[in-house]
C-alpha cells in the first residue's frame, strides 16, 4: 500500500514488522513520501529513501517551524532539493499556530522552489484554507497533496480545479471529523453530485498505521452503501488508492516500475 504521508521516525515501526523474517528492502513493500518538518530531519528523510526504493523523500518546513526560515535555510534547500531530486514539504499554513507572517513566507519559498524546479509539494492546512487557496493560485506547484485533508467540500473542489489530490489518515474513522469523512465520500463518488473529478484520494498513515487508514475508509465506503461488506470495500477502495497514487506519480514525472518506484 502506498503511504502518502508519514516521517522518519514513523518507518521503525513498519521495519519493525519485517524484523523476524528474511527481509529484502528491495522489495519489502514499504512505499510512500517520507517527509520531513524541518532542516533536522532532511538527511533521515533522505537516508530512508536510500534504504528503501519505495520511498520518495520530501524536504522542506513545517509551518510549525516557520520561525527557523530564512534566506539562508531556504538557499540550503534549493541546493539539496537540485542534489537529490527530492519533492517538497511538509510545508504549508496552520493559523491555530503563532507567526502566520513567517509561515507565509515560509510558504511562499516552498511555492517558488515547487514552481521553479517543478517538484510536487506536499501540504498542511489548519484554518487557513482560503490563504492557501490564493497562494497556491498564485505560485502554481505542478502538483500538490493535502494531507489529511479536512476543509469543505467547496475548498476542495477549488482545490481540486488546481490539480490538487488528498490524502487521508487514521482519523477518518473519528466520527467529529464530519468534514474529513464527507470529503472522502466525495471523493469515492457516491455521497454528493458535486462536479469533482474521480481519482483524487490517497491514504496516509500518519498519526497510526495505514491499515486503519483504510479500514476507516471502507467502513465509511460500506455504510454509504457502495459495497456490501468490508472485506471486498478493503480490497476495492485499496487498488483505487494505489491506482490514484500511481497516476499522480506519473503527473510528478516518476513511473512505478517492476514493483519499484524509480527515479
Ligand atoms: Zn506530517
Amino acid at each position: 500500500m502506498f503511504d502518502a504521508h508519514f516521517h522518519p521516525g514513523g518507518i521503525s515501526a513498519a521495519e519493525k514488522i519485517f524484523a523476524d523474517k528474511s527481509f529484502n528492502k528491495e522489495h519489502c513493500g514499504l512505499r510512500g513520501f517520507c517527509c520531513s518538518s524541518s532542516e533536522n530531519d532532511w538527511e533521515a528523510a533522505l537516508q530512508a529513501a536510500s534504504e528503501y526504493c519505495g520511498i520518495i523523500p520530501c524536504l522542506g518546513i513545517h509551518p510549525w517551524h516557520a520561525a527557523d526560515f530564512n534566506r539562508d535555510a531556504e538557499a540550503r534547500l534549493r541546493h539539496k532539493l537540485i542534489l537529490t531530486g527530492a519533492f517538497i514539504g511538509e510545508a504549508g499554513l496552520d493559523f491555530l499556530k503563532p507567526h502566520r507572517e513567517l509561515q507565509e513566507k515560509a510558504f511562499e519559498s516552498q511555492l517558488r522552489l515547487a514552481a521553479e524546479l517543478k517538484r510536487p509539494i506536499m501540504l498542511h492546512c489548519v484554518k487557513a484554507w482560503g490563504r492557501l487557496a490564493e497562494m497556491l493560485k498564485i505560485f502554481h506547484p505542478p502538483c500538490f497533496i493535502v494531507h489529511s485533508f479536512g476543509a469543505s467540500l467547496q475548498i476542495m473542489k477549488e482545490l481540486s480545479s488546481i490539480g490538487g489530490y488528498f490524502s487521508f489518515g487514521p482519523g477518518l474513522a473519528e466520527p467529529r471529523r464530519k468534514k474529513s469523512r464527507a470529503a472522502f465520500a466525495q471523493l469515492l463518488g457516491n455521497a454528493y453530485k458535486e462536479s469533482i473529478p474521480n481519482g483524487l484520494f490517497l491514504f496516509e498513515s500518519e498519526g497510526g498505521k495505514i491499515s486503519e487508514t483504510v479500514k476507516a475508509a471502507a467502513e465509511i465506503a460500506v455504510s454509504n452503501g457502495k459495497y456490501c461488506g468490508l472485506e471486498e470495500a478493503v480490497r476495492e477502495i485499496s487498488a483505487m488508492a494505489e491506482a490514484n497514487a500511481s497516476a499522480f506519480l506519473a503527473k510528478a514525472g516518476l513511473m512505478p516500475e517492476g514493483g519499484a518506484l524509480r527515479k
